[in-house]
């Protein structure tokens, strides 16, 4: 009945899926990824593509930083495209926040972050498009942008693929294969694949697959709108990427005179992640032009051009779940919480990495385990701000 053994089966054919199975090939470890949809049909698809190294937790700047070699020198590091685009980076803080933002900027400078503190002023000179008046100080990182994610995705499963790592699109897994603890592969709506290692990166589905080993992993849906505005004539040129934490906003341009908005807040969860993503919620685009007309005056003589939804995994201090859990060979590589995009290529070479040596070179995973929602100790950064999904 079993069609053909491999060295690891991933479920899922996101870009988590796929920058793991690029980088469990660079050890000469043959995965099988199986996808009930298609390359990105998930979060990735929907994904807004910011590439920034700014957060409060150290190690995710690290991933971030670490991911972000990979972005810019894509065509030479991996084949094929990442669409990096550099546009600058801000983040925008309430005035009460001050401190946490500088000394954020301080830990990412340590590791070698190319990140500045500057103030309103500096705002108003470098994207004079912006309003600024409120805004005290703002971390600004000048190499920062967005890249394509499908484009990544793709990049990722062709390089794994020309090593020999295998695809199937339009399979489900259905459940998994289990003897004595130990997992022995992967039963699907296109029959059984074998493999000593079967990893989770199913995104916002990570639960239910979880749920095929008896774990009840922490990973709720995450549902989050965006949109695609037109600018006016006199706005053409393009703007930072920013994250605005006083209006609960994100934003960057996107090519065409377009600019993508994105809110921080009224992200529900708990939803069927097979949900509408055709459309956003209803009152979201009215909401998201209110609070783009105040960041960029003006933009109310642009046009709507398109919204959509997406749904990602979210966990409780929304950080991502990585590593060893439930039986022999289970891994978990999910959990990515609304900002996992970014971080992916440094994440598929650490997990890679923990498969193949049982320990992350690249970086130290272990803080990602399972066992910290079970123990109660959740990350947190040591300059924190407000969670950034409401
Ligand atoms: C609207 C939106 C905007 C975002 N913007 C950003 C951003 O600007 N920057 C950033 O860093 N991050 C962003 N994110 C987050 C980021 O996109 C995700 O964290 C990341 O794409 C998650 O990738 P993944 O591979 O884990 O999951 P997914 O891309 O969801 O992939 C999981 C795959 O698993 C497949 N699957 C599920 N169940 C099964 C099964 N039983 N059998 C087989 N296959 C299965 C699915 O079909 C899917 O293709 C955003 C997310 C969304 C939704």
């Amino acid at each position: 009945m079993n069609k053909r053994s491999w060295d690891a089966i991933i479920i899922g054919a996101g870009i988590h899926g796929a920058s793991l199975a690029y980088h469990l090939t660079l050890h000469g470890i043959k995965p099988l990824i199986l996808e009930k949809k298609f390359l990105a049909a998930g979060a990735t698809g929907r994904s807004s593509g910011l590439v920034r190294m700014h957060y409060d937790l150290e190690l995710e700047s690290r991933l971030a930083w670490i991911s972000y070699d990979y972005f810019k020198h894509w065509p030479d590091r991996v084949g094929g495209e990442s669409g990096f685009v550099r546009t600058g980076f801000m983040q925008f803080v309430e005035p009460e926040s001050t401190d946490s933002l500088q000394a954020n900027i301080r830990m990412q400078q340590k590791l070698g972050i190319p990140t500045l503190l500057i103030d309103g002023k500096d705002v108003g000179r470098l994207a004079p498009q912006l309003f600024h008046e409120d805004i005290q100080f703002a971390a600004y990182e000048p190499e920062s942008g967005y890249a394509d994610p499908s484009s990544c995705t793709q990049a990722f499963i062709d390089r794994a693929r020309e090593r020999g790592a295998g695809l199937i699109q339009d399979c489900e897994v259905l459940g998994l294969l289990i003897e004595g603890n130990k997992i022995q592969g992967a039963r699907t709506s296109q029959g059984e694949y074998s493999a000593p290692v079967v990893v989770n990166a199913a995104g916002p589905w990570a639960d239910k697959i979880g749920k095929m080993v008896g774990l009840n992993l922490p990973v709720d849906t995450w549902q989050h709108d965006t949109m695609f505005i037109r600018r006016p004539a006199d706005l053409s040129d393009d703007h930072p990427s920013v994250i605005d934490f006083p209006n609960s906003m994100y934003f960057r341009p996107e090519t065409g005179g377009l600019t993508l908005v994105g809110l921080e807040d009224a992200t529900p969860k708990g939803e069927e992640p097979d949900g509408d993503t055709e459309r956003a919620k209803p009152g979201f685009v009215e909401r998201a032009i209110d609070r783009i007309c105040k960041r960029i005056p003006g933009m109310d003589q642009g046009s709507l051009h398109s919204s959509h939804g997406g749904y990602d995994g979210i966990t409780p201090d929304q950080r991502a779940l990585l590593g060893k859990a439930g039986p022999e060979g289970f891994y978990l590589d999910c959990g990515f919480s609304g900002t996992g995009f970014k971080i992916a290529p440094a994440v598929g070479a650490c997990v890679a990495e923990l498969i193949v040596h049982g320990k992350s070179e690249t970086a130290d995973i272990t803080p990602f385990v399972f066992s910290r929602f079970e123990s109660g100790v959740l990350l947190k950064g040591d300059e924190p701000y407000e969670n950034i999904w409401r």
